[in-house]
């Protein structure tokens, strides 16, 4: 590898667009890239070091429930399958807060998915478990084929430059979560002593421990949810809804639902089947702030059903 490719590939780490679409062939891991990822994983054992207090423990669950609805609601159902309407703001406030995932940007992300839904277990597939189920975790977007937007999946989200900014730095965001974390540690440390909080803990549990559980539970949905769980659909893939995975991502955990009819709102086809994204995003149609949640069709409900022997 040449100085000047190394070279791109640390400072793609700011500004995405280095790496061009005509590099993007290696199915390798990519380990440049990768090591800030396995950092974070590491950052995660200062639970040691910084301790904890009770409101840490209660940011760190606020901070991965509020990214965690930003990815399902926006990230997925918005962005990827446009199952609801927007304006411009909160669309941007929701590309915004799913930014700090560190889940990269709207664009590339909705660009991906868009190409899952296209191909789902085919070859084609690039985060299938055909090809292996720690690839279709995480070994695909750890490799420099994946790293790029496929523009062509996405032409409607480029025409918004605020969002194709989130993609271009994105790893800007995440950093200024991070620090806007830790900067309200410290002011608590100041003002507020006898909450216990430092500016460590505040770093530590609210962006590395919450942010590394939010990307594992969101990687599920292309791994476990493929493998594990039941099939209430024929559908031309091996989706499956699993209870638990739905839970804890909110409701994505209805895959086999969502693969069947992926433009709905809702994934929980069923009162029984919890999926607070969508409960949320009621309430916020209620408030104005989003419209037209795609219904899923009576007929879809009971159409291509697996008979149960
Ligand atoms: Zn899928
Ligand atoms: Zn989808």
């Amino acid at each position: 590898m040449t100085l000047s490719i190394r070279l791109n590939k640390l400072i793609s780490w700011f500004d995405s667009s280095q790496i061009s679409v005509a590099e993007n062939t290696s199915e390798a891991i990519d380990w440049l890239r990768v090591i800030p990822f396995i950092l974070m994983h590491l950052a995660c054992l200062l639970v040691f070091v910084v301790g904890w207090s009770p409101v840490v423990l209660w940011v760190a669950l606020f901070s991965y429930l509020i990214r965690m609805f930003a990815i399902t609601a926006f990230y997925h159902r918005y962005f990827s399958h446009k199952a609801f309407k927007t304006g411009r703001i909160c669309q941007f406030i929701f590309a915004l807060i799913g930014a700090t995932s560190t889940q990269r940007g709207p664009i590339w992300w909705a660009s991906h998915h868009r190409r899952h839904h296209r191909f789902s277990d085919t070859d084609q597939d690039i985060h299938s478990p055909i090809h292996g189920f720690l690839w279709s975790h995480m070994g695909w977007f750890l490799c420099l084929k994946n790293f790029t937007t496929r523009e062509n999946c996405v032409r409607d989200l480029l025409k918004f430059p605020e969002l194709r900014w989130l993609d271009r730095y994105d790893i800007a965001i995440p950093v200024v979560y991070a620090f806007a974390l830790l900067g309200v540690g410290k002011l608590l440390e100041v003002y507020a002593p006898e909450l216990q909080v430092t500016g460590g803990q505040m770093v530590v549990w609210g962006y590395f421990v919450s942010t590394i559980v939010l990307i594992h539970c969101t990687l599920c949905v292309n791994s476990l949810a493929h493998v594990w769980g039941t099939k209430r659909y024929a559908t031309n893939d091996s989706s499956r809804n699993n209870a638990l995975l739905a839970l804890l991502t909110l409701g994505e955990g209805w895959h086999n639902n969502h693969h069947h009819y992926p433009v709905s709102a809702r994934q929980g086809f069923f009162w029984w089947e919890l999926d607070i994204s969508y409960y949320l995003l009621k309430a916020m149609a209620a408030l104005g702030l989003v419209w037209d949640l795609q219904p899923v069709p009576r007929e879809r409900l009971t159409l291509n059903l697996i008979e149960r022997k």
